[in-house]
């Protein structure tokens, strides 16, 4: 086939764009990227084996080379793993298929401050890509196992790129970077030098777990520069910091440092360790339908799958991490693991762990926790919904909006101290903001009386504060549905004289409004409006009631 050259997708471009004039200060992060992809390729092809017996493929060396030649300033990564087809290639290479993309750009475009633009990108990840700060043309040649024929992909960055089928590549991928000159001013280092090539493996790429080779000085055979020890199955003390952070780049594809890393070893009958990470920032689709789980299982150390499901619920989707199990079979499936008891048992260990951490968190980082809570607070609180067992603990660390302080949030067991004397209830109000809770009418009688309401804002509020029976014994109580009962007895024989008084006008009114509302009567929850509309204990809320609207219901 011949040479045929295409055009990259436009929001690959942009981000081409972003890489060439590139922002980063730290430019060795290229080599972490192409290792973490060679990474990933050799998983996939072990994988593969196990899965389909008839793919032809050699598994006896798998490996990750680099490759440096100084007279032509080029430097190659190279693996033997499962490599990409021809389509693949245009699909993975040319375009960027990541949900958020257009999002992230429009961000990106809003954003003057270079330290908001690096955080943003960090966050977003941008791979492959990254090659281009350190490289002003980049060869990739790969060949599937499937495929009879390689493909060569070569391209400038420059908004297009050339494709072409070749005979003789071998099983895997190799990039060859035609490196730029050296440039101490614009912090690019020589790339050609082992030395430093060899620092950042060990920097960014030591836990890898396959063998990454390179040869030093002239002659030299190829040496193993990595010591491929599981970060998870060495004692915690001996594990670094930066290990756990550049570990967690590794899973995450999150340049920022994770906000907690969780430890969890079981022995016994059923034996695992798990490394998992709670991030600081939350992700663009954190609540978008194609978003991912962030958990891998490993089974005695070989990568099985990504985006394990089975052992994170989806409330805790942002949760990153490793769960390497040594009782299960290599060859496990989802099926299976959807009905095995020892992984619901897991499972339930997992959450516990994660919810108790940041329990532990609230107390001893308070900062951390807000952070977490402003980033996670929405998804974690849809656990109140479906996940009866950690109702209690997910309500032990949930923080609301409160009318007592507006600048700070409250968690329920402090609202619950300032409870007054008489007073019953933890009551609430949702809303669409703050703004609209505050100027509401229903406020003003609870205001009188000196009680705290929670401003609840979230579209989930609705959901669970609706389904959960209450927290400490005390039961939630909407302040803007049914009867609040507020008054003592002489306030509320008061009451009821009045309503007689009016009985025969609260008639009539009733009777002009039936289109509009099913009752009018006298309210003792307002101090300065004249008049407002509540909805029914058993009604809808208006944002319920948009969102059900929203779901087609
Ligand atoms: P990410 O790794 O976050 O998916 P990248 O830009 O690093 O993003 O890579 C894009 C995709 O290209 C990968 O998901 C993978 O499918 C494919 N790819 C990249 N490098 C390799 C490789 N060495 N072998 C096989 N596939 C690769
Ligand atoms: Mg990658």
């Amino acid at each position: 086939m011949d040479v045929e050259t295409r055009e990259f997708q436009s929001e690959a471009r942009q981000l081409l764009q972003l890489m060439i004039h590139s922002i980063y200060s730290n430019k060795d992060t290229f080599l972490r990227e192409l290792v973490s992809n060679a990474s990933d390729a050799l998983d996939k092809l072990r994988l593969e084996t196990f899965r389909d017996k008839d793919l032809v493929a050699d598994t006896s060396d798998l490996h990750i080379a680099i490759e440096v030649d100084a007279d032509q300033r080029t430097l190659t990564v190279r693996d033997n793993g499962i490599g990409m087809t021809h389509d693949d290639v245009v699909n993975l290479i040319g375009t960027i298929a990541k949900s958020g993309t257009a999002e992230f750009l429009d961000r990106l475009k809003q954003t003057q401050d270079a330290a908001a633009s690096q955080d943003l990108i960090g966050q977003f990840g941008i791979g492959f890509y990254s090659t281009f700060m350190v490289a002003d043309k980049v060869t990739l040649v790969t060949r599937h196992p499937r495929s009879t024929e390689g493909v060569r992909w070569e391209s400038t960055g420059e908004g297009t790129y050339t494709i072409e089928d070749v005979a003789d590549a071998p099983q895997g991928t190799a990039v060859t970077l035609h490196l730029k000159p050296a440039d101490a001013e614009d912090h690019l280092p020589d790339y050609t030098s082992t030395a430093k090539l060899r620092e950042i493996v060990k920097r960014y790429a030591d836990f890898i777990t396959w063998p990454i080779r390179m040869a030093e000085g002239d002659e030299g055979e190829p040496q193993v520069v990595n010591s491929r020890k599981a970060l998870w199955a060495r004692p915690a003390s001996e594990v670094t910091e930066d290990e756990y952070a550049e570990f967690y780049r590794h899973v995450s594809h999150d340049w920022n440092k994770p906000l907690e890393t969780i430890r969890m070893q079981a022995e016994g009958t059923f034996e695992y360790q798990a490394l998992l990470f709670i991030p600081s920032q939350a992700p663009l689709d954190l609540f978008m339908r194609e978003r991912k789980r962030g958990v891998q299982l490993y089974v005695k150390r070989v990568f099985i799958m990504d985006d394990c499901e089975e052992l994170m619920p989806e409330y805790l989707r942002f949760v990153k991490g490793v769960v390497d199990a040594q009782d299960l079979s290599l060859n496990v499936s989802r099926e299976i693991l959807q009905q095995d008891r020892q992984i619901q048992l897991m499972r339930r260990r997992l959450v516990k762990k994660v919810l108790s951490t940041v329990k532990t968190m609230m107390t001893e980082k308070p900062e951390d926790y807000e952070t977490f809570w402003r980033e996670f607070g929405a998804a974690v609180k849809e656990g109140l919904v479906g996940d009866f067992e950690n109702r209690d603990a997910i309500l032990g660390i949930a923080s609301f909006d409160s009318t007592h302080d507006a600048e700070r949030k409250t968690t329920l067991a402090q609202y619950v101290e300032r409870m007054k004397e008489d007073q019953e209830h933890i009551y609430y109000m949702t809303g669409d903001s703050r703004a609209t809770v505050e100027n509401s009418p229903h406020l003003e009688a609870l205001r009188a009386k000196g009680f705290e309401v929670l401003v609840l804002t979230d579209p989930i509020d609705e959901m669970w504060v609706e389904s959960v029976p209450g927290f400490e014994g005390k039961q939630f109580q909407s302040i803007a549905k049914g009867q609040v009962d507020l008054g003592t007895d002489e306030e509320k024989a008061e009451v009821e004289q009045r309503r007689q008084d009016f009985a025969d006008l609260l008639a009539w009114m009733t009777e002009a409004l039936s289109e509009k509302v099913k009752e009018v009567r006298l309210s003792t929850r307002l101090t300065t409006s004249p008049a407002c509309v509540v909805g029914d204990a058993h009604d809808l809320t208006p944002t319920l009631e948009k969102m059900y609207r929203a779901m087609g219901q």
